[in-house]
């Protein structure tokens, strides 16, 4: 850039507020006396005037300090005089000038100033990119402010002449006159391009701001009115609907009764705090509902309620003595521990867990013990349970959520310390959804259970006075970890004998009681009893007798009244006439001793059982079929014993290749039920030895015990009730492993005295005593 410098001297006119760009026209309204001779000197003079703003526009006689030194040269193109002696003049920058030194004259100020006239733009690719980056930046500029109008924007862009571009920029934006006048300062284009170029950048950052600010206003005054409006329309429908002002009754209720009720200070916080929300809640909406189960279930929850704890050991040896007949062991060894736990204070007191198959009587002993304590009796099922929330609840943002079963258990209780029988702990599940088995520890454990969270509930309860009983069918099926926290009781099936009494002391005036008969008006005949439990049921406990007396007890019912009479007697012989036809032929074992048929004895959570099973032998290429849902362990003890046929097929007086020629089919009949385990073993291999050999199989007695391929016969489980069994269907003879000798003191004397047992070590003992001698 060639620079001219010319000094020279020029009247001076201070500018206050403004800075004057060259090329840039303007009108400026004069006053001062100083400025207004300045003018007119001016105009004597080539029409040219110095124009330099003053720093502080306030000052009314400026001195040298009090004005920039570099301004413009400028041309006067219109001069008009105004009323009251000031002058509006119409003025356009020619060049930039700096002021070397100002002689003050009366009339008015002369400049000494030397001049800067910008020559043609050097052309430098440097220049190029930042005049055009200035350019880029002031359009996103205006786009943003939209201060300039767009014709404006078309002619500004226009300009090459990086300079000249510069001073119109300037003057156009509405910037801090500092700025304005650190711009005409610098007489460097480049400088000054730069200088232009950091000023926009930084106008467009506030630009930004201000524009998310107003934003952000602008949508909170739109929330702000748009709630507003809502409300309004909230309290119309309100009043329309005819409620008080929105208010409702149910809400009066639980103000009262959370001043009436004892809670805990959490509690109590976290009531108000929902009863406020509900109030401010439309009665309309579906989060009301979830609201008012909430706000009730934590009202109903008994928080400090406790039913006061009287444990007397006598009394509650007659509680149950009067409850129940028999079990004579069980009950000792409740009492038993109910004298430790008084003892100890209840403190880490093991859970009680009641093992044994149905209907023996666990929940009628668990409730008497709830009795006996003067506490409130609870239980809640565990059967078929594979969610963690069924026990820990759902959290209420799901719709219908509840409590789980332990919360609710204890919200019917009305106490927090009532005796809670988890019936079928042994039938629980894990799966995806968490392992209910580990919630229901939390729920056992001293340790944790006074701070037991519920997912609905959300407050900690407390269950560390809860007494808790458990049940179980099958103790191996029960998670090891919980097992270690119980006392485990164990409760057997019942014999005839026991059956019998039990029907006729209790369960017999129960049903009639049910059924609303008088004492006189029914009486059980010898016999009709035994036949019930014979004939009508197939059963460890006594839950069918209870249900076939209970029906028996109703039809009477119907009869006396329909029929106007007095008394009615059950026997023997008119029990069809209430009941229909014998559920059970009584002969499930085969009477006659027969080929390729022999009773086993199986075990099963409901007790124990006979297992018929048959073998046939069919012309064929060496197939064993089995069919009658076997599961794979006795399909595998079926093939044992048939490897163990093949290899002593010479003593066995068979053909060497018997099973190249022949299938072999066994069948388990009642196929509906499934069957498992090893302890059919030698009965399938005696079936089949009798039926390749056409011998007959002994049909009064049954037999159980696993087979080795050696033809050893191992021990096996349950021989208690599969003696039982064996002795409901009236089979005395029983063959058994020679281990399991050491279990036949634990059989019921009535039961053992009958029977005939015959220990064995191997399969030829078992064909020994088995098979009939013709
Ligand atoms: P579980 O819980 O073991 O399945 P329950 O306790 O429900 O069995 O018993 C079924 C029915 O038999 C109940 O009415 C119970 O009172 C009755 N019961 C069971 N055992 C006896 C017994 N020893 N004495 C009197 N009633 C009994």
């Amino acid at each position: 850039m060639a620079k001219e410098e010319k000094r020279k001297k020029l009247p001076l006119l201070a500018l206050r507020g403004i800075v004057v760009f060259p090329y840039v026209i303007v009108n400026l309204d004069v006053g001062r006396d100083k400025s207004v001779a300045a003018l007119e000197e001016a105009m004597v003079h080539e029409h040219k005037i110095m124009l330099s703003a003053q720093k502080d526009a306030a000052v009314n006689d400026p001195g040298v300090d009090d004005i920039y030194e570099v301004g413009t040269v400028a041309e006067i193109r219109q001069l008009l005089k105004l009323p009251g002696g000031s002058m509006r003049v119409l003025v356009e920058g020619m060049y930039r000038a700096q002021i070397t030194d100002i002689n003050f004259g009366e009339k008015y100020n002369e400049a000494e100033i030397i001049e800067y006239k910008e020559d043609k733009q050097d052309d430098s690719i440097n220049m190029e990119a930042l005049t055009r980056g200035v350019v880029s930046q002031f359009e996103k500029w205006v786009k943003l402010s939209k201060k300039i109008p767009p014709e404006t924007l078309v002619s500004v862009v226009m300009i090459e002449d990086g300079g000249h571009l510069c001073d119109l920029i300037a003057s156009h934006m509405n910037m801090k006159l500092e700025d304005k006048q650190d711009l005409l300062s610098l007489i460097d284009i480049t400088k000054r391009l730069e200088k232009l170029y950091a000023i926009l950048t930084r106008e467009m950052e506030i630009l930004g701001i201000e524009q998310q600010i107003s934003q952000r206003v602008h949508k909170q005054m739109e929330k702000i009115q748009k709630e507003y409006y809502l409300r309004e329309q909230l309290k119309a429908i309100h009043k329309e609907l005819g409620d008080r002002d929105g208010q409702r009754p149910e809400v009066d209720e639980y103000k009262i009764r959370m001043t009436k009720g004892k809670y805990p200070s959490r509690v109590m916080e976290v009531l108000a705090k929902e009863v406020a929300r509900l109030e401010r809640m439309s009665p309309a909406s579906a989060e009301t509902g979830v609201a008012r189960s909430y706000i009730e279930c934590l009202l109903d929850l008994p928080w400090n309620r406790t039913s006061k704890e009287k444990l007397n050991i006598d009394a509650a040896r007659d509680i149950m003595e009067k409850d129940h007949y028999g079990l004579k062991k069980v009950k000792e060894r409740i009492l038993e521990y109910l004298a430790v736990r008084k003892l100890s204070n209840g403190k880490k007191a093991p859970v009680i867990c009641l093992v044994g198959p149905p209907g023996v009587g666990k929940t009628s002993l668990a409730s008497s013990i709830a009795r006996a304590m003067g506490r409130k009796f609870v239980r809640a099922s565990l059967g078929g349970l594979r969610d963690e929330a069924e026990i820990r609840g759902h959290r209420r943002t799901y719709v219908g959520s509840m409590p789980g079963r332990i919360i609710n258990g204890i919200k019917t209780a009305e106490s927090k310390n009532p005796v809670f029988l988890l019936d079928e702990i042994d039938k629980i599940a894990a799966d995806f959804r968490g392992d209910p088995a580990a919630a229901l520890l939390e729920v056992l454990d001293p340790e944790q259970n006074n701070t037991f969270s519920d997912h609905y509930v959300e407050i900690p309860f407390d269950l560390s006075q809860v007494f808790w009983i458990v049940t179980a069918n099958n103790i191996a099926r029960v998670p090891r970890p919980l097992r270690d926290r119980m006392e485990i009781i164990t409760l057997e099936s019942y014999t005839e004998e026991e059956k019998y009494q039990i029907a006729k002391q209790y369960l017999v005036n129960k049903q009639m009681e049910a059924a609303g008969l008088k004492k006189a008006q029914l009486q059980f005949m010898a016999g009709s009893l035994q036949k019930i439990i014979a004939d009508y049921t197939r059963e460890s406990g006594v839950r069918e007798l209870e249900r076939q007396i209970g029906a028996v007890c109703r039809k009477i019912a119907k009869k006396i009244i329909e029929e106007e009479k007095d008394k009615i007697r059950i026997t023997a012989k008119n029990l069809e006439e209430f009941l229909g036809r014998a559920k059970y032929a009584r002969n499930k074992a085969e009477k006659k001793a027969e080929v390729g048929v022999c009773t086993g004895l199986a075990w099963t959570e409901v007790g124990g059982d006979i297992l018929p099973t048959e073998v046939t032998v069919l012309k064929g290429k060496g197939h064993l079929i089995l069919t009658g849902q076997l599961g794979d362990v006795m399909q595998e003890s079926a093939k044992a014993g048939l490897s163990y046929i093949r290899s002593r097929s010479e003593e066995l007086g068979l053909d060497e290749q018997f099973y190249e020629k022949k299938d072999i089919h066994i069948h388990l009949p009642e196929g509906a039920i499934p069957k498992d385990g090893p302890s059919a073993g030698i009965t399938m291999a005696t079936a089949m030895i009798s039926a390749l050999t056409d011998k007959k199989v002994r049909s009064d007695l049954a037999m159980t015990g696993e087979i080795t391929l050696r033809g050893r016969v191992l021990p096996i489980g349950g021989l208690k009730e599969k003696t039982l069994a064996a002795y409901r269907e009236k089979i005395y003879t029983i063959i058994l492993p020679q281990e399991n000798e050491k279990d036949i003191e634990d059989i019921d004397e009535e039961v053992r005295e009958k029977m005939t047992f015959i220990p064995v070590a191997s399969m030829d003992e078992v064909l020994k005593y088995a098979l009939v001698d013709e």
